[in-house]
C-alpha cells in the first residue's frame, strides 16, 4: 500500500508557512514503512530535533481505480479517519529552498500516525466535519473539512490521474493552521466530530 499526502489544502496553513496558494493540489508520498505501529509512541528521530505535528483527515481507499471522476469518487472509500503527518520542518525548509524532494523530512519511519477508522455512514456530511488536535490537554489545531481547498472527491480524482489507487491506500488530506513543534513527553489526542481517534505520546 501507499500513502498519498496533500500539501497546502487549507488557506490558513498556507498563510502561516507563507507559501503560495497552489493552482493544483501538491502531492507527495510516504512509504508503508512510515506508518507508526499501533500502540507505539512517536520517537523523535536521531537526525533532527525539529519535528512538527500536522493533524489531517484521512481517507482509506477500498476499490482499485484510475482516472476516477470526482462525481464517482465516493464509491472508492468507505472509511475516514484522522492522523498526524509528522514533519521534520527545518529539514523540509532546507530541501524546499534547494528545490529538492521532501522525502527525508516527510516520509521517514514513524512519520505517519494513523488513528481509528470510522465508517462514513456514521457521519451526516463529509464536507462539514469538525476535527481537532489536543496537545497536553490544550487544543492546538482545529478546523472543518469545509475549509479544504479541494474536497475529498476532488482529491481522489486528481490523485488518480497520476497514481492508480489500490485497496488499502491512504490519503492524508492536508493540515489546517496551528502546526508546531513536538517535545519529548507530549501527549497528542485527535478528535473527529468529537470522537477521540488517537492518543499518542512523544519520546
Ligand atoms: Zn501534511
Amino acid at each position: 500500500m501507499k500513502i498519498i499526502c496533500i500539501g497546502r489544502n487549507y488557506l490558513s496553513h498556507i498563510l502561516e508557512l507563507q507559501n503560495q496558494k497552489p493552482k493544483e493540489p501538491v502531492l507527495f508520498l510516504k512509504p508503508d514503512t512510515s506508518i507508526l505501529q499501533k500502540g507505539q509512541p512517536f520517537f523523535i528521530p536521531h537526525f533532527t530535533n525539529d519535528i512538527h505535528f500536522e493533524v489531517e483527515v484521512l481517507v482509506k481507499i477500498k476499490k482499485i481505480g484510475k482516472h476516477i471522476q470526482a462525481k464517482f469518487a465516493n464509491k472508492y472509500y468507505q472509511e475516514i479517519g484522522l492522523g498526524i503527518d509528522f514533519t521534520a520542518r527545518e529539514l523540509q525548509t532546507k530541501l524546499k529552498d534547494k528545490g529538492m524532494p521532501w522525502e527525508k523530512a516527510k516520509a521517514f519511519d514513524g512519520s505517519a500516525l494513523i488513528g481509528e477508522w470510522i465508517n462514513k455512514s456514521e457521519v451526516d456530511n463529509l464536507y462539514n466535519l469538525n476535527f481537532s488536535l489536543e496537545k497536553n490537554g490544550k487544543e492546538v489545531q482545529c478546523s472543518n473539512t469545509a475549509n479544504m481547498i479541494w474536497n475529498i472527491d476532488e482529491l481522489i480524482s486528481y490523485i488518480s490521474k497520476y497514481f492508480t489507487l489500490k485497496i488499502g491506500d491512504i490519503i492524508f488530506t492536508g493540515t489546517p493552521s496551528g502546526v508546531g513543534p513536538v517535545s519529548e513527553n507530549d501527549i497528542y489526542k485527535g478528535y473527529l466530530e468529537g470522537k477521540e481517534l488517537f492518543n499518542i505520546k512523544i519520546k
